[in-house]
């Protein structure tokens, strides 16, 4: 994967905050998220369920608006901009869903399901032109011809995300978020999505935002990861580095937990993680992974660690690394 980190970054956000009004307080999913994606790259996102991963997707996309904070693209601040002119930039923002069957109406077939945004959209004068373009994006995808009239229900998981792709690629973008896009899928077809959404990106420049709770997934696809829990980015740092030389405590127990399929690491150190994950309804004070931090000391309950920088492009947000 290409190195542009001399470039502009893309995308950007500052201290991204996003905090639902629930029945019993403030749901804290986002909470003073930095980050920033260079073009050509991926960031990977992980997490447990409910570590603010997935409405931080939909947060920067605009699908779920933020309750503070600040978002670029291309250098442009977004946050505000009026619907009209978001609908325009969201042609160059994507998403790629977990599950593409709740995302597509079961009732269309899979080229008017590609064809939709383009239509939506305009794109192309004449419909002779968009289903022209439908059946180039099923070739890029790996999607045979034959299955342009088939329904979603006709076809298994795989090719149901390839018709997701699809339509993403549909408005040629230029970011992508790829929320959980091979969780739903056998592990076989998850390696050929995969290497699919590696190959579009060296091939048309792509830059995404990878979404996962699959740190060996993770691992694959991007060139930073960024490890939130409750909605606090607890370290990011260049994946090569993350997995050789992790700080925080709880990156450390997530890739101990990795499977290692060498019989000669079975003594490997695992981290185990006790405790259930505490609420993100009204946090307390603290670093929010205290109550199950092995490491905890009296101060963690009190303050909560700011992101540091402890080498070159390796932030970490724990006490111990003061
Ligand atoms: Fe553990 Fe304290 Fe670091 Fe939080 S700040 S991860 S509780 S050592």
């Amino acid at each position: 994967m290409a190195e542009l980190k001399t470039a502009a970054p893309l995308m950007e956000a500052r201290n991204l905050t996003k905090i639902f009004n629930v029945s019993r307080g403030m749901l804290h999913a986002v909470d003073g998220v930095d980050f920033k994606i260079y073009p050509g790259q991926t960031l990977g996102v992980v997490g447990e369920s409910g570590c603010g991963k997935s409405t931080l997707g939909n947060t920067i996309l605009r699908l779920t608006e933020p309750t503070s904070g600040e978002m670029y693209f291309e250098g442009k601040e977004y946050s505000k901009v009026g619907k009209r002119e978001m609908r325009e930039m969201r042609k160059d923002m994507q998403m790629i869903f977990q599950d593409p069957y709740s995302s597509i109406d079961p009732r269309m077939c899979v080229a008017d399901i590609i064809a939709e945004y383009m239509i939506i959209n305009r794109t192309y004068k004449t419909k002779r032109e968009i289903y022209a373009q439908v059946e180039k994006l099923m070739d890029t995808v790996g999607l045979a011809k034959r299955l342009a009239e088939a329904y979603p229900h006709e076809l298994d998981g795989g090719r149901r995300q390839r018709i997701g792709v699809a339509r993403a690629l549909s408005l040629n973008p230029k970011f992508i978020v790829c929320d959980e896009p091979v969780s739903a899928l056998d592990v076989s077809i998850q390696a050929q999505i995969l290497n699919l959404l590696m190959d579009l990106q060296d091939e048309y420049k792509l830059t995404y935002m990878f979404i996962t709770h699959n740190l060996s997934v993770v691992k694959q696809i991007s060139s930073d990861i960024m490890v939130m829990y409750l909605g606090k980015c607890v370290e990011r740092a260049t994946s090569d580095e993350l997995f050789a030389n992790p700080r925080h405590p709880y990156t450390k127990a997530l890739l101990s937990a990795i499977p290692v399929p060498d019989i000669s690491m079975r003594n490997k150190e695992i981290h185990l993680i006790q405790g259930e994950v505490t609420s993100p309804i009204n946090p307390k004070p603290g670093c929010r992974f205290a109550a199950r931090c092995p490491m905890a000391r009296p101060e963690c309950s009190q303050e909560s660690p700011p992101l540091r920088e402890v080498s070159p492009n390796h932030f970490v947000a724990c006490h111990l690394e003061e």
